[in-house]
């Protein structure tokens, strides 16, 4: 400031001496008016020089081009390049928080959860695209729109009209369809002034799963209350009714039955939770086919001789291509045996009296190894084989249970192909028989070993 007052009465000065030196040139008389008029154009001068340069500032900071700063000394100088200063750390300031916002709104983006914020209308200011697609709404041409117009559902309405919501609900989400539904948990929260954040999520496995837990658990105890009311209906009369030797005799083998039922059923429930529980089997064990095809068969003839009871005999029948002799497979011993020996059993309990039942083994064109389990039963209606492999299907439930079956096995099958990386395939026609197929990669056996 100094030096401006300085440079304009400097200005003054020089236009005075002017004015003096050209009236004492002249030779005129009062030199005094000469100096004034002088002084009065030196200061004029500066003013409109002034002006201009202010001119010029003002004009700059109204578009505030940071690329084009005026060139520009003294006073307006140094005030141009504060204001540039300035300007630029605002400018850099608002580039971080824009970047900041970015940052925070692709990580929201990014989450497996859905946000949507709402102003103090319950009008959506944004939300990200997993809201999007879970609640059926557009993030860019519903913005502004209020969320009540778009949600219909009413559990969703009565939601947003509590005051203070506590606990999430549950609706149905956009894709909801009868034959595949999905559930959607919407959780609100209020935050600023009056706003409102809706936090959402798909639980749609969260309440299948808890759906077969419950499931799980109700067939378990009906499986298990079954012989157990049975048993203790045997204890009860062998308590209470003089029965001879031959009726005990008859009794406790028919207790022997059930006890065997629930020990059977007990196995199935272990062997499932070891195999959900244990990790993936590798390639160090080896089981060559020949021991699995003659322990199955062994297996397989006992229990027909078992259930035969001097009927006529089941043809059991086990042949593998004389080129797969030397295979082996590679996995978890105890799991393949007990796979195979589930389709086995199965063809055997449930093929009549003289049916025919043959395990064969082959390759397949992608150098898979095919073990086949077909036989003459009766066969199963098409609608049924989807639901085979899940826990406690049956379709026919007591003769599943007269020959001691506990709607487990195929679910195990399943499991162990699926750990084993392979994969277990059905198909059967009412009346003619079934046939089972497990099919393992090329990686799981070998003809070396
Ligand atoms: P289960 O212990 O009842 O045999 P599984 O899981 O092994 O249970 O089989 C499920 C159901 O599939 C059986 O209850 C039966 O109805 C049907 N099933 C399985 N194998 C055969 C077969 N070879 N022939 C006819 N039905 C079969």
């Amino acid at each position: 400031m100094i030096s401006r007052f300085l440079s304009f009465f400097s200005l003054l000065a020089f236009g005075a001496a002017l004015g003096f030196s050209w009236a004492v040139i002249g030779d005129k008389l009062q030199p005094v008016i000469y100096m004034l008029v002088g002084a009065l154009i030196a200061g004029v001068a500066w003013m409109l020089v002034d002006a201009w340069r202010g001119y010029r500032v003002r004009s700059w900071l109204r578009h505030g081009d940071l690329g084009i700063v005026p060139e520009m000394s003294g006073w307006w100088g140094v005030l141009l390049e504060r204001a540039r200063k300035l300007l630029r750390e605002r400018e850099r300031s608002i580039d971080a928080g824009e970047q900041r916002l970015k940052d925070f709104l692709s990580a929201i983006q990014a989450s497996p959860n859905g946000v949507v914020m709402l102003d103090a209308n319950a009008q959506i200011e944004w939300c990200n695209q997993t809201a999007a697609l879970q609640l059926g709404i557009h993030p860019e041409r519903d913005v502004m729109q209020r969320i009540g117009n778009l949600l219909r559902d009413p559990v969703f309405t009565a939601y947003m009209a509590v005051e203070q919501p506590n606990e999430p609900i549950v609706m149905a989400g956009r894709k909801d369809r009868v034959e595949r539904p999905v559930r959607i948990s919407v959780q609100r929260h209020r935050y600023g002034e009056g706003k409102q954040l809706l936090l959402t999520r798909d639980v749609t496995m969260l309440e299948q799963a808890e759906a077969m837990r419950r499931d799980f658990v109700a067939n378990v105890s009906h499986e298990i209350r079954t012989p157990l009311t049975v048993l203790s209906g045997f204890v009860e009369t062998l308590q209470t009714l003089e029965l001879n030797a031959q009726e005990q005799k008859r009794y406790l083998s028919l207790m022997a039955v059930q006890a065997d039922r629930m020990q059977g059923l007990v196995e199935d429930l272990l062997t499932l939770s070891r195999l959900e529980g244990s990790p993936m089997p590798g390639m160090r064990s080896v089981l060559p086919l020949a021991q699995l095809l003659q322990s199955c068969e062994q297996e397989a003839q006992g229990l027909s001789r078992s259930i035969s009871n001097g009927a006529e005999p089941q043809v059991i029948v086990f042949h593998a291509n004389p080129e797969l002799v030397g295979a082996s497979l590679f996995g978890e011993v105890r799991e393949l045996q007990s796979a195979l020996s589930n389709l086995v059993s199965n063809a055997v309990r449930y093929t009549p009296a003289g049916g025919h039942i043959h395990v064969s083994v082959d390759r397949g064109m992608d150098g898979s190894l095919c073990i086949e389990v077909r036989d003459t039963g009766p066969g199963i209606a098409p609608e049924h084989l989807p639901r085979l492999t899940e826990r406690f299907y049956r379709v026919d439930r007591s003769r599943s249970r007269e020959s001691g079956g506990t709607g487990l096995g195929l679910a195990i099958v399943k499991h162990v192909m699926q750990r084993h990386g392979g994969s277990l395939s059905m198909s059967s026609e009412l009346g003619q028989g079934s046939c089972f197929r497990l099919n393992f990669p090329a990686a799981r056996w070998s003809l070396d070993d």
